[in-house]
């Protein structure tokens, strides 16, 4: 049975699917490894940050220098 067909509606916003819907899914992992049945661009995930809040491990993009 398909995430979609056992959830019965978005794990995101909780919309019903219809039948034929197309649907994505995501991985939750919650103990073991769960799929998870959202509507197409929907996402249980938190929103990308457009600013970082957490500092990667990598090289640092170093600020604009306003060198005069
Ligand atoms: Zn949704």
């Amino acid at each position: 049975m398909s995430a979609a067909k056992r959830q019965r509606t978005c794990a995101c916003c909780g919309t019903p699917f219809r039948d034929g819907q197309r649907t994505e899914v995501e991985p939750f992992i919650d103990d073991a490894i769960r799929y998870l049945a959202v509507l197409p661009g929907h996402s249980t995930y938190p929103p990308r940050p457009v600013r970082r809040l957490v500092p990667r491990a990598g090289p640092e993009t170093p600020p604009l220098a306003d060198a005069a």
